[in-house]
């Protein structure tokens, strides 16, 4: 039930506006006063000198525009210019810009830094492995390098009221209820997503599949901007929102909804978003890009830290960041996560997002084995009409997209623990909750696996 006043009533609907994309805040948000230079040194190893960390090496340039969408996935960004990991290491001129949306990212990132755009910044995948091809990007290749990932977890699958109670939890009890929609009331199941192709439609494409419902014919899927999604999840008119904090906890919060599943219950400590560049820009710079780096890695130690998640909600709540009052960051950066419709709490700090380390690998090292998952998503469901045709395809792209090599030696440089540094790029076999696995040496045998497919 929810125990939300009308004032917070009020601030949902800004939350609502505010990620919308309704507003295009492109390149004038400007950031908070610059208060680094006293941070810096209250964080991690204060002895180190502002710049030259690490081997010694300046960075051929100081500045770069990174874009961020204000969700909890790019706290390591937000953190990284905030605390002073940035200037530490020399990146003293980082712009942290919000984008309006996937798309306008997406865009800017084509335009480039040069142009007014981005030159990189928080990604869903497999989104720089498309733009690489010009999948998505009417044709116009841009070489981007996956550089790190920046968080697991967090984010989970949102019913809507009126579908109380009818069995929807981590199975859909009765898959009849939802294919039987259209005969019953007169329209499809509709569920959204905010982008379509990327991690958010992939979750909610396997939850239906893995119960036998078929996400391309029994339901309606669409993207819509999240605060049509909310509103029509208000008014009965959509049933189901695949999507990231803080929207989970708001949704049942608000008494709007209730949660089928959470994205760590599907896959525990599955990929999420990642951090990439263009390529052009990394070539040109590689010493600035390990400063990078380092700063977003030393920032995602930092965030790990539950001593210092009350910070961080205050940080990225913030009027240029998120943009949120603070209470609805808490409870999901606590772990704490109300379901609804009768399910048990989850309180675990490990269900929410993770930044740096999680309970079986690196969060922060690009594992090619996750991109790999990806890509045999896309081959799945036909995505971009058959542009990934086959896993060599799909090994080559990966190949030149993931830059581990990099994220290896930043870490090195950077001294950071050995046993946080991968020594494989393969995580392993994956697990995800209805039993089935994902071996990255054998993608073909997963595909086959699953009832559900277009490929
Ligand atoms: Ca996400």
């Amino acid at each position: 039930m929810s125990n939300f006043s009308n004032v917070s009533r009020r601030r949902f609907v800004k939350l609502a506006a505010a990620s919308s994309g309704a507003v295009l805040l492109k390149g004038c948000l400007g950031n908070p006063p610059d208060t680094t230079a006293t941070t810096a040194a209250t964080v991690g190893s204060a002895a180190l000198p502002a710049a030259n960390v690490g081997t010694g090496e300046t960075p051929e340039v100081t500045t770069i525009k990174l874009g961020f969408i204000p969700i909890v996935e790019s706290a390591p960004l937000v953190i990284a210019k905030e605390k002073g990991f940035f200037d530490r290491y020399g990146m003293t001129g980082v712009e942290v810009s919000k984008q309006a949306n996937w798309a306008s990212a997406r865009d800017n990132v084509v335009i480039g830094s040069a142009g007014g755009g981005i030159d990189g910044g928080q990604w869903q995948m497999p989104m720089p492995h498309l733009i690489t091809e010009g999948i998505i990007t009417n044709g116009n290749k841009v070489p981007m390098y996956v550089l790190a990932q920046l968080n697991t977890q967090g984010n989970g699958i949102a019913i809507s009221g009126m579908n109380r109670q009818k069995g929807m939890g981590l199975k859909i009890n009765d898959p009849e209820y939802v294919k039987g929609f259209e005969r019953n009331q007169g329209r499809k199941f509709k569920a959204a997503h905010t982008f379509p192709n990327v991690n958010q439609d992939f979750w909610i494409r396997y939850w239906f599949a893995s119960s036998g419902v078929d996400p391309d014919s029994d339901i309606d899927l669409l993207a819509v901007p999240p605060a049509e999604t909310v509103q029509g999840m208000r008014t009965g008119t959509m049933d189901a929102f695949s999507t990231g904090d803080p929207w989970p906890y708001r949704i049942v919060a608000d008494d709007i909804g209730f949660m089928s599943i959470l994205t760590h219950q599907m896959w525990k400590f599955h990929p999420e978003e990642y951090l990439a560049l263009r390529a052009d820009w990394v070539d040109q710079n590689p010493k600035a890009t390990k400063a990078l780096l380092k700063a977003v890695m030393e920032a995602q130690q930092w965030c790990d830290d539950p001593a210092n998640r009350q910070e961080l909600v205050q940080i990225c709540s913030g009027r240029n960041y998120f943009n949120v009052p603070s209470e609805v960051l808490t409870a999901p950066y606590e772990g704490k996560y109300a379901l609804g419709d009768g399910k048990p709490e989850v309180n675990d700090f490990k269900a929410g997002p993770l930044y740096w380390k999680d309970d079986i690998g690196s969060v922060s090292y690009p594992y090619k084995s996750h991109d790999l998952w990806f890509l045999t998503e896309t081959m799945r469901w036909n995505f971009h009409n058959g542009a990934i045709q086959d896993f060599d395809m799909a090994r080559n792209l990966i190949d030149r997209v993931n830059r581990e090599d990099l994220w290896l030696e930043a870490a090195k440089e950077a001294g950071f623990a050995a046993a946080d540094i991968p020594t494989s790029t393969s995580r392993g076999i994956e697990t995800f909750f209805d039993g089935v696995t994902f071996d990255p040496e054998n993608p073909e045998a997963y595909l086959a696996s699953l009832k559900i497919k277009r490929a």
